[in-house]
């Protein structure tokens, strides 16, 4: 027991919280942590830190797995809210991201900011002293799934994790403390196409998987350039880091979700180069850890064996669970053009995708599961599946922008 004067010296003991055994200190948590938690970062502005944001995952497992990006308009309407939901490359969890505050938190509900608050309540046990935050954190990385949705977090909580030197920084060693006993990770990437694209190179030169190159990145001068480089970096990254996971030997179930943001079909990308990285994972990592990966449907009239996961491929060595893409997407007036530049906004669109025939003209009657083996079957059979389904065309144009 801590004498008085020690609490003077040290205000972290003064705590009681900290004073109460650790059973009764966990049943505390188990009322006001989340179940799933994401984790965040961003570089601090005003130095070369780094800022971690802990928050509550709000998307539950949606039931409804037709989820297009129509249920992201708002209750008042608000385009320009419409828009940044179906841009958000935080993909499903674009209500995590508003949660989070990561994002223009414009056009949030009510009820999403009552759920921000509950939140932040759970959260703010990880304010309270460095020693809570340890505290918390440990018993988080036990028992809660942490979310991560871009490449940056992810390598900085590889590395913080894997990271076994000691550094005076606080914040750093309570993360690196807690990291390494992480036993639930999830992973979402929303990809930029030209990311998925420069897996694409960069895998099939290392590995020479088979199947035809995507034409290399154009070597102009300025903004194209540097946007290759970039899209290089990050597929650099992609590739280096998620082999890396298998040093978390805590871990036992990760489930990473893969997506691009391109209207067009998923099946345009090399999916065998983008997954290599998970394959390489799931050959070296522990025979304790359970890996699933959700991709999007693929197309019949794109799909080929060397390229892509068929359902009757036995070559893959985790699950893949196929999802339905997004339909409903932002198009802007200018490729180049800022997102949210007024003059730029563009148009919001239902662009359909395989199967074509649901939600169309003639099929109301099919549920998704007959839509989607009847289309298949066309497909194979060439037939002009385009000419034959109406598909729902609905524009909606934002009055006064364009
Ligand atoms: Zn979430």
């Amino acid at each position: 027991m801590a004498a008085p004067h020690d609490d003077a010296m040290n205000p972290q003991l003064a705590c009681r919280l900290l004073r109460v055994p650790v059973e009764i200190r966990h049943a505390i948590y188990d009322l006001v942590v989340p179940d799933e938690v994401h984790l965040a970062s961003r570089v601090n502005g005003e130095g070369a830190g780094i800022e971690w944001r802990v928050s509550e995952c709000v998307e539950k497992r949606r039931k409804d797995i037709y989820d297009n990006g129509f249920e992201r308009r708002t209750e008042n309407g608000s385009d320009v809210v419409w828009v940044r939901r179906l841009d958000s490359n935080w993909g499903p969890h674009w209500e995590c991201e508003e949660v989070a505050g990561m994002g223009n938190r414009e056009g949030v509900s009510k009820e999403k900011n009552v759920k921000g608050v509950e939140a932040a309540a759970g959260m703010a046990f990880l304010g309270v002293c460095k020693t809570m935050y340890l505290d918390v954190m440990s018993y988080m990385v036990e028992r809660t799934v942490i979310h991560v949705v871009d490449l940056t977090t992810l390598e900085c909580f590889l590395r913080i994790a894997n990271d076994h030197t000691t550094n005076p920084s606080a914040i750093k060693t309570s993360l690196a403390s807690a990291l390494p006993s992480i036993r639930k990770l999830n992973i979402t990437m929303r990809f930029a196409l030209p990311i998925c694209e420069a897996i694409e190179k960069l895998a099939t030169e290392s590995t020479q998987i088979s199947g035809p190159p995507s034409p290399s990145p154009e070597n102009e001068e300025g903004n194209e350039a540097t946007e290759a480089a970039i899209n290089i970096a990050a597929a650099t990254s992609w590739l280096q880091l998620v082999p890396k996971i298998a040093q978390l030997t805590h871990l036992r179930t990760l489930h990473v979700w893969i997506d691009h943001d391109s209207k067009k079909s998923w099946t345009v990308v090399h999916e065998r180069a983008i997954l290599s990285p998970l394959i390489r994972l799931a050959n070296t990592s522990s025979p304790h850890l359970a890996l699933t990966v959700s991709l999007p449907m693929l197309h019949p009239g794109l799909e080929t064996p060397d390229r892509h996961f068929l359902a009757y491929c036995t070559d893959c060595p985790f699950h893949i669970h196929r999802f339905v893409r997004q339909r409903w997407h932002h198009f802007r007036a200018s490729d180049s053009g800022p997102i949210f530049d007024q003059r730029c906004l563009g148009t919001v669109k239902h662009e359909p995708d395989f199967p074509l025939t649901f939600e169309s003209e003639g099929w109301e009657d099919c549920t998704f599961e007959q839509c989607e083996s009847r289309e298949r079957e066309l497909w194979k059979a060439g037939e002009d599946v385009r000419g034959l389904v109406k598909c729902m065309q609905t524009t909606t144009v934002h009055p006064g922008i364009i």
